[in-house]
């Protein structure tokens, strides 16, 4: 199984959601589809769940835990969207809701995940049904009593690759709005190199000395089992993207 992750960019209006669906009909493996909110959708709902408690402070478990209700409906939406036009353009898949299956505690805004109760919870979720396309959402994920909770902002690259590492897969591509991974953001340096190939200790650093590509708790599931990670062009998918393995 292979891992595609799609972003907000990628799913943003239908043109893009259909292109996204040629590219899913490029692949012959089966596929985990992970998807982000449409477009800048959760920054809405923040400022939405905003102006609902204007004076909340952040610390607030109470209002953390109500955005986590309100921003995951973003997700819940953008992936009933993909995969109702997957099943029509003939990609037959399954959608998951990965909130039943991706266990966290209640850290409402920034929720960690409890690896092994959802590694057996999402193997029985895909024993009871078998599919060779799945689509879930990004970045949300479960408590044990049913509510919702999110990953922390952009942290839908990081549930890819949970979801490989919980699978065992055999790569996760990241499908985004650039070319690759470049030395430096190419919408800000214009001279930034597109970088073909580099370690996951190299696109790590890249990470942390601020490149804001690839959310930064991606890498060390994928470096402890060894899954190779792609970044594609989702507009240019003959492109070769970068490889960092
Ligand atoms: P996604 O749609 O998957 O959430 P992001 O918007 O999080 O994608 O990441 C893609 C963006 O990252 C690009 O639009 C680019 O401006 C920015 N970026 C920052 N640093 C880099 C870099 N070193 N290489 C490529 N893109 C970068
Ligand atoms: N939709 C979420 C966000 O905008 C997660 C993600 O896109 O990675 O932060
Ligand atoms: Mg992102």
């Amino acid at each position: 199984m292979k891992i595609y992750k799609f972003g907000g960019a990628s799913v943003k209006n239908a043109e893009r959601i259909r292109h996204l669906a040629d590219i899913v009909a490029q692949e012959t493996d089966d596929l985990m589809i992970v998807v982000s909110a449409m477009g800048k959708t959760t920054n809405q709902l923040e400022d939405f769940t905003q102006m609902l408690y204007p004076d909340a402070p952040f610390e607030d478990r109470d209002y953390n835990c109500l955005y986590d209700q309100v921003v995951s409906t973003g997700e819940l939406q953008s992936t009933r969207i993909v995969s109702a036009y997957l099943n029509h353009a003939g990609l037959a898949n399954q959608w998951m809701d990965i909130t039943s299956v991706l266990r966290t505690d209640s850290t409402f805004r920034e929720a960690n995940v409890d690896i092994a109760t959802s590694t057996t919870l999402l193997h029985q979720y895909l024993s009871a049904h078998p599919a060779h396309i799945y689509v879930t959402q990004g970045f949300i994920g479960g408590t044990a009593d049913g509510l919702r909770t999110t990953l922390g902002r952009e942290g839908s690259d990081y549930t890819a690759a949970l979801l490989a590492y919980m699978l065992d897969a055999d790569s996760v591509t990241l499908w985004k709005d650039v070319l690759g991974v470049y030395s430096a953001d190419p919408r800000k340096v214009r001279d930034a190199r597109l970088i073909h190939e580099m370690t996951y200790a190299e696109a790590a650093q890249l990470v942390e000395q601020g490149a804001q590509i690839v959310h930064k708790k991606t890498f060390q599931p994928l470096l402890e089992k060894q899954i190779p990670l792609f970044v594609k062009p989702f507009l240019r998918p003959e492109e070769q993207g970068t490889w960092i393995h």
